[in-house]
């Protein structure tokens, strides 16, 4: 009997971490909102969710628990998409305070917050959502939530109450921030739509859902609902990057590399931008206030799997396939003997550059520096192949003005492949590289021909 080949080493990290995990005995359960005290310290829950909405996932990964802070960032997206990063860092910074979750950090003489991740600055962010009423605002706070995570999410009543019976410290934030001017709203009112912000219910495979959302330009990519702009992703992220795992963001930068939210339920998100969201959940605090078993978990996965942001990207083939001129890499036309005279003596007024993959600033780079080597001095035929080749808007555009300026020196251009947009360069549209050669070879044969 043969067995089944297993597939899925994807699962298998996710079980292995956990496994290896699950004995750590280190951290404390949070206290201070008494139902978080009553939590399983064993619970472990890992997920991973791709940028096409499948899920991974191991442990405890279906347990509801509270999402406390780690809605944070997800309320800083809602608020951004309706205010712009210009008018909401008038009230709220994007500067790491090197501070505790709770620490009164607010700028001297304006009362501003820190930033969106800290209690201070999320309690105002949460009241810069436009709503006639608190009620209403936290109703639509709830629904991007809900949004970011795909399911309809609800309250845990329970740990909400408990959470505004022992809320002073960040009712005294909402109060100075109040006195300050930096915040706009009823003080108390607006704790208590935090503390509810606070009190959703998830579970792993929601956090991982709603990082890859965040991993993925802001669309769900489980439901394929665009959930906040482009834009408004990367701005989260950045701030997630820098302040999600508060006094201790810059030790995770350095071992994670991930932009990241913890909260003191033991939720921890993580995106890894066009790659995936990941999710982990065990209540164990450290002194942070961050999951022990989390931390160490994204380590060990951002070592194994190569995820630090800033990581040498690796390129996976040559971005350019072929450069030269006709003068040696002909057409296959059937030519007589006297056309591939002409053409092996004239043919080095033919350039012809091929390339593959993606586009992005670096290959753009390494196409235009072969088109510096194989484009003729004197006004001649340059064929472009990028039919293998996707060109994104921005390096498209250096190519774009580059094939202009080809263009204006006298070239005549012809362009393999669906580029999917016109640069203006006057170019002729063809369906294969050797059609496009034997082209050009015609030309450059007419021309010869008129010239004798
Ligand atoms: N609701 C918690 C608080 O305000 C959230 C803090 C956290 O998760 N770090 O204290």
């Amino acid at each position: 009997m043969t067995e089944a080949v297993a597939f899925d080493v994807v699962s298998e990290g996710l079980a292995e971490v956990h496994r290896l995990l699950l004995p750590v005995r280190e951290g404390e359960v949070a206290s201070y909102i008494p139902p978080l005290a009553l939590a399983d310290p064993d619970d472990f829950g890992v997920a991973l969710v791709s940028m096409d909405g499948h899920r991974y996932q191991a442990g405890s990964s279906g347990t509801l628990f509270t999402i406390q802070s780690v809605s944070k960032p997800f309320v800083h997206a809602l608020a951004l998409a309706e205010l712009g990063m210009d008018e909401l860092s008038r009230w709220v910074g994007n500067e790491p305070s090197g501070d505790a979750f709770n620490a009164i950090s607010l700028e001297d003489g304006t009362g501003r917050p820190a930033n969106a991740m800290i209690n201070a600055g999320a309690i105002a962010t949460t009241n810069l959502v436009p709503a006639a009423s608190s009620a209403e605002r936290f109703d639509r706070v709830l629904d991007a939530l809900s949004a970011f995570a795909g399911r309809q999410l609800d309250v845990d009543e329970e740990v909400y109450r408990a959470e505004s019976a022992t809320g002073d410290r960040n009712r005294a934030l909402a109060y100075l921030m109040h006195a300050a001017g930096s915040l706009r709203t009823d003080p108390v009112e607006a704790a208590e739509v935090y503390f509810r912000q606070c009190a959703v219910r998830v579970d792993t495979v929601d956090l991982a859902v709603m990082a890859a959302t965040l991993a993925n330009a802001g669309v769900n990519p489980v439901t394929g609902e665009a959930v906040v702009p482009e834009a408004v992703a990367v701005e989260v992220l950045s701030v997630m990057a820098t302040c999600g795992m508060y006094d201790a963001a810059g030790d995770w930068l350095v071992r994670v590399g991930l932009p990241a939210k913890s909260g003191v339920s033991g939720g921890l998100a993580a995106a890894s931008p066009a790659r995936f969201g990941i999710a982990c959940w065990s209540p164990p605090l450290d002194r942070t206030g961050s999951t022990v078993r989390g931390v160490v978990a994204l380590r060990e996965l951002s070592k194994r799997f190569g995820l630090h942001l800033l990581h040498r990207p690796a390129r996976t083939a040559d971005t350019v396939t072929e450069h030269g001129t006709a003068a040696r890499a002909a057409s296959g036309r059937e030519r007589t003997a006297e056309e591939r005279a002409l053409l092996s003596r004239g043919g080095d007024r033919i350039a012809l550059v091929a390339a593959q993959g993606e586009l992005d600033f670096t290959a753009t780079e390494r196409v235009l520096r072969a088109l510096a080597e194989t484009v003729p001095d004197e006004p001649g035929w340059v064929v472009v192949d990028l039919h293998r080749a996707i060109a994104y808007p921005t390096p498209a555009t250096m190519l774009g003005v580059v094939m202009r300026r080809v263009a204006a020196a006298g070239h005549r251009i012809a362009l393999v492949g669906d580029v999917g947009e016109d640069w203006d360069c006057g170019a002729t549209r063809h369906t294969d590289r050797e059609e496009a050669l034997a082209w050009a070879e015609d030309a450059l044969l007419r021309e010869l021909a008129r010239a004798r």
